[in-house]
């Protein structure tokens, strides 16, 4: 039977840790790490997501500036605030949550965030950075599954990583972590010719396609490490993940549940990102 890896636990660990390093930070320099997230146009899961932000900001004492725009916000009004924030010293992360409403342009707002406030590391510059392995800051979901493994002693050294998913949230950035981490990466997708095979020869698998419980226990290696990244709501309405736990727990040496795996590690390295980014706007300054 696998181990569980308690996502939830080791979020909460690894906030303590940020809140102690935030205080500290702030008794030596006086500044707050401060935090804008831009919201626009009333999407459901967008606002849970925006209020748990905004939680998690205030559990580790960061500054935070919620910005909720109206659906019809214009590109350049958008852009405007950007570029606001961009100059405002308080502020040293910034996310515009998405999907933005389908008449704004999100590259060109990704684009437009400058790069040393861009915490969830989307901006061309820092996904480049994140290639070469010289990274500022690291994509929240697959810094949190790198969190995951390290503080659960699994070594991806020389290890058979098979990831399926390749946008370029997850799925790309992860596969150059496990890389960096020397794992053999293979990067499956919705073309991959006999996904099962290649999903077996996984030492360490990746679930990240977004479909609910599609990873059963015929494509997983007996002792294998399966990190789940997807959230679904099953046809019963419950929440759950891309792989069907309760076949696959018995076979795989360590799993994450969902909900509470990879989920809550997610906007804890936004907060990580976050702190990285006041500090060295304080060194560069
Ligand atoms: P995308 O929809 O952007 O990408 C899905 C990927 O899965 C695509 O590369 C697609 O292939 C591939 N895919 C889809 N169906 C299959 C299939 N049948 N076989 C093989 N590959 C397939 O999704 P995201 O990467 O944004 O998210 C993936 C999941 O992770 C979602 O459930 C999302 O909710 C969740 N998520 C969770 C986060 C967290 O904090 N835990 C954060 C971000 C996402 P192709 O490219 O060929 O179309």
């Amino acid at each position: 039977m696998a181990q569980r890896i308690d996502g939830k636990l080791i979020s909460e660990q690894v906030r303590a840790e940020i809140a102690a390093e935030t205080a500290a930070w702030v008794e030596k320099t006086g500044v707050r790490p401060g935090l804008a997230v831009v919201i626009v146009g009333s999407d459901p899961a967008s606002c849970v997501y925006v209020r748990n932000k905004e939680r998690a900001c205030a559990q580790v004492d960061f500054y935070s500036e919620k910005y909720e725009l109206p659906e019809e916000t214009t590109q350049e009004e958008l852009l405007a605030l950007v570029d606001r924030l961009n100059h405002d010293d308080h502020i040293h992360g910034i996310l515009v949550q998405s999907p933005l409403p389908r008449h704004l342009n999100e590259e060109e707002v990704v684009l437009a965030i400058d790069p040393n406030k861009d915490v969830d590391a989307f901006h061309p510059y820092n996904v480049g950075k994140i290639m070469i392995g010289n990274h500022a800051f690291l994509p929240c979901t697959p810094a949190g599954v790198m969190e995951l493994l390290r503080r659960s002693d699994i070594d991806v050294t020389g290890k058979e990583c098979v990831i399926v998913g390749r946008s370029n949230i997850v799925g790309k950035p992860m596969a150059m972590l496990l890389l960096q981490a020397n794992g053999t990466v293979t990067i499956c997708h919705s073309r991959t010719k006999d996904l099962a095979a290649v999903c077996r020869r996984a030492d360490i698998l990746v679930c990240a396609i977004g479909k609910p419980k599609f990873f059963t226990a015929d494509m997983v290696k007996q002792g294998a490490v399966v990190i789940d990244v997807g959230i679904n709501r099953g046809a019963d309405g419950k929440l759950c993940g891309d792989v069907d736990f309760d076949a696959v727990e018995p076979i795989a040496s360590y799993i994450t549940p969902v909900p509470g795996g990879v989920g809550p590690m997610t906007i804890t390295m936004l907060l990580r990102n976050t702190l990285t980014a006041a500090q060295s706007a304080y060194q560069n300054r």
